[in-house]
Order: C-alpha cells, then structure tokens, then sequence
C-alpha cells in the first residue's frame, strides 16, 4: 500500500489559515490519527488528500507520486464520511457496487467484489435492504465497503462513528481497525476524539489551528506530550501554576521537585495525569479526599490540599480504603511532571483540567 506525503501544506479560506505549512508521511500500511479541536484544519487536510480541496501551496505525494494537481477520482482515495453518505434508492449491494460500475468493472467481477465485501463488513445477510432498513452502524459499515471497493490506494475516514451511540462507536472502531489491518490499508482517520485516536490508530497527530503540533504512537502521545496544548488535549491532566524557584527546580510542597532549565521566578504549568498521584505517600503533599467519581474499572478521587485540588485515578478494587474526608498525603514521581512555560495563550481550558483549583506558588528556594 502506497505512503502519503504533505509537504508544506497551505490553505486559507479568506482570512482563515485552516492548513499552516503543514508537513507529515503516513507510512505504507499505516492508520494515521488526526486529532483535534473543531475548526484546527483535519477535514481540510483530509480533503486536500482526497483531492476535493485544492491547498495553495506544497506538495502532496501518494505512493511516492506528485498528486497535487490530480483531480480527485484518479488519485484513488476511498472516503467514508460522518454521515454514512449512502444512495437511499440502492440496496446495500447497489451501493457498494455503485463506484465498480461508474468503472465499468464486469458485471461477474462486481457481484463476486460486493459478496467479499460484505463478507468482510459481517453484513452478507443485509445485502437486499435499502439503507432505511439499515441501523446507523450497518449503514456506516456500507460506506466503508464501498469506500474499499475499487481497491483504493488509500482510505479516508472522516469522523466516521461521530453519528453513532457509544456501544456501537466502540464496537465499531475496533472493527474498521481488525478490517484496515486486514487489508493493509494506508488510512488517515479524522476525529475529535481522544479515546478513539489513541485506540485506532498506529500513530496520532494533534492539530491546532491549521498546524500540526503531536505526532507520535498513542502511548507517547499520550505520555510524553511534546507541547503543552497536545498535553491538555490527550487524557485529562492535572496542572499546577508554578514560579519557578531562584535555583532552578520548580516544586510543589514535597510533593514534587522537578530541574527546569526555564527562567527562575518564570510562570510554569506543572502537568501530570491523574493515574501518575502516589496517595499515602510517606512523605508529600498533605490533603483530604474530596469527590469521588466511580469510572467502572478505575475510580476518579479527588484530593483537596491548601492550594489545589489534584485528580487522583486508583484501581476501583482499591477505592474503598479512601472514602470521602479521609487524610491522605500525595506525591507525584518527578519523572511523571511536565513542565511548560506559561504565557496567556496557553491557558487550559477549564473542561481539560481536572485539578480543580489551580495557583499553588513555587515553594521556598532551598536554604
Ligand atoms: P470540525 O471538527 O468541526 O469538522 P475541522 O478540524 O475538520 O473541524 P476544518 O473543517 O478543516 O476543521 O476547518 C478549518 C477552518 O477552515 C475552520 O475555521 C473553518 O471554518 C474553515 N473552513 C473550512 N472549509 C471552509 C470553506 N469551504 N469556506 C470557508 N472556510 C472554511
């Protein structure tokens, strides 16, 4: 399966910068992430890959080939988009034979394509019903047959289970994963969500307005963040407005010490997840257990200190050791604290940050 290159990639729409100088190579055979906010650029990008928007300047290469000039249908790009797109008046089979026809495929070659197809969507027994009698999620698998009908070089998904209930998103998504796997297929995957982009993909690239900011395999993405923006935006985070202390470290009570090469007496964010808190540690930062929130195979616990109130996740099996308005002392291994600089821009957004009342100072620089 042929790789995808953007090279430079730029496209405004008027004053708008949706794609600002972006670069990035999806490999053969590799499910690409893309992730972020609504309005940062993904569907632009996707577009620009398909072929359905023309970026102003840079190259784009499919399997090593310029395509930046191509149109659209002979760049070979299966698409499947949010709402399931299908012809209303086609069965199931029609429409997953619909783009062999457009290509004049023979009519025994597209009924044994259509048999494999739905074959491989588990979907043999729908293949007479129109699109009506048809749920969300067997709608969507239609789409995604006939988007892999012609043998595209590569696949296109654009927020395709955003339409869909919660059991059938994740169900789903782990399907259109064991099929793109199957066929090997190089696919660039649109979403909004984390859980989704961390769960489909072999790497996951964060953007934000129009650039890219993260790109990297779920886990370090996840846990080594390269900006603070990709930090906020994968996994909910707790963070901690710090100064820098006059001899470099920044520190939250004992209950973190961290070397920052940034300036002492500079504003920092202290950034770690909720899974990485020590409660009852021998020695830290002293508080009481606040709200806790049940969350099925871990539970969320919430520990109020003087000057902040920190997202602790504890295997469920454990919670019961910490009710509410017990004592507990936290402590967050330094290895697990990123620390970014902070200048306005890179405020968090309040439903990103779980700890609940930031502005803990720097401690005392040592003696
Ligand atoms: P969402 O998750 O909401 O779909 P997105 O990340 O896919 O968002 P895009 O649809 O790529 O974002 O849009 C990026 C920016 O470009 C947005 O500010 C959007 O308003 C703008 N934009 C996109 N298409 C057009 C267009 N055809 N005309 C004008 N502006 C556009």
């Amino acid at each position: 399966m042929p790789t995808v290159e953007l090279e430079r990639i730029t496209k405004r729409f008027g004053a708008t910068v949706a794609l600002d100088n972006v670069s990035l190579y999806v490999r053969e055979g590799e499910m690409l992430a893309l992730l972020g906010p609504s309005g940062c650029g993904k569907t632009t990008l996707l577009r620009c890959v398909a072929g359905l928007t023309m970026p102003e300047c840079g190259v784009l290469r499919i399997g090593g080939v310029d395509v930046t000039e191509q149109p659209a249908r002979t760049r070979g790009v299966g698409m499947v988009f949010q709402n399931y797109a299908l012809f209303p008046n086609l069965t199931a089979a029609e429409n997953i034979a619909f783009p062999l026809e457009a290509k004049r495929w023979p009519r025994p070659a597209i009924a044994s394509r259509v048999r494999e197809l739905l074959a491989l969507v588990g979907l043999e027994h729908t293949a007479d019903r129109y699109p009506h009698q048809l749920s969300g999620g067997q709608q969507q698998r239609i789409a995604l047959a006939r988007a892999l009908a012609a043998h595209p070089k590569v696949l296109l998904l654009d927020e395709p289970l955003s339409a869909l209930d919660a059991l059938t998103r994740t169900t789903l998504r782990d399907e259109i994963r064991r099929i793109q796997l199957a066929v090997g297929m190089t696919a660039i995957y649109v979403t909004h969500d984390q859980v989704e982009a961390l769960a489909i993909a072999d790497r996951v690239g964060i953007m934000d307005h129009g650039r890219l900011v993260e790109l990297g395999a779920p886990a370090e993405v996840y846990t080594h963040p390269a900006t603070l923006f990709g930090a906020t935006f994968v996994g909910s985070r707790n963070t901690l407005d710090i100064i820098v202390g006059m001899d470099g470290w920044v520190r939250w009570g004992d209950a973190f010490a961290v070397p920052t090469t940034l300036a002492p007496g500079s504003r920092v964010l202290a950034v770690f997840t909720p899974e990485s808190v020590e409660l009852d540690a021998a020695t830290g930062m002293p508080g009481t257990i606040g709200l806790i929130s049940f969350r099925g195979a871990s539970t969320r616990v919430h520990v109020v200190t003087a000057d902040a109130e920190i997202g602790v996740d504890i295997p469920s099996h454990l919670a019961e050791r910490f009710p509410r308005g017990r004592a507990t002392t936290i402590r967050v291994p330094a290895e697990r604290v990123q620390v970014f600089p902070l200048s306005e821009q890179d405020r968090v957004p309040e439903e990103l940050d779980v700890t609940r009342r930031p502005g803990a100072s720097a401690a005392a620089p040592p003696a």
